[in-house]
């Protein structure tokens, strides 16, 4: 089992999460982040840090069609383990829905 960053977190990007996780299996991009399934050890510690609420366990309904996502952008987007700068509008798209289509594939900068 994982955990699975969803669609909540584009353009959000608060990087709370990922300060408390203890193996460091986030990775970055343009305006989202994901966890590396493989590396997330199911501790849990990151789904109330985030403060759009877009960090679920795999085993919810609306992880999975995430899952995937994640496990693919793990893979090339560079990994991230401090807080950085949100966007400044970050809180304005917080709680937007059908943001899916806005993801960008682009990598972020750690
Ligand atoms: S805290 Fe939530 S919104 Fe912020 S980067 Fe992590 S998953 Fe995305
Ligand atoms: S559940 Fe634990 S190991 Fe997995 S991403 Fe969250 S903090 Fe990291």
């Amino acid at each position: 089992m994982t955990y699975v960053v969803t669609e909540n977190c584009i353009k959000c990007k608060f990087m709370d999460c990922v300060e408390v996780c203890p193996v460091d299996c986030f990775y970055v991009g343009e305006n989202f982040l994901v966890i590396h399934p493989d590396e997330c050890i199911d501790c849990g510690v990151c789904e109330p840090e985030c403060p759009a609420e877009a960090i679920l366990p795999d085993s919810d309904d609306k992880a999975t069609a995430w899952l995937e996502i994640n496990r693919n952008y793990a893979q090339s987007w560079p990994n991230i383990t401090r807080k950085g700068e949100p966007p400044a509008d970050a809180e304005e798209w917080k709680d937007k829905p059908d943001k899916a289509a806005l993801l960008s594939p682009e990598p972020g900068t750690p």
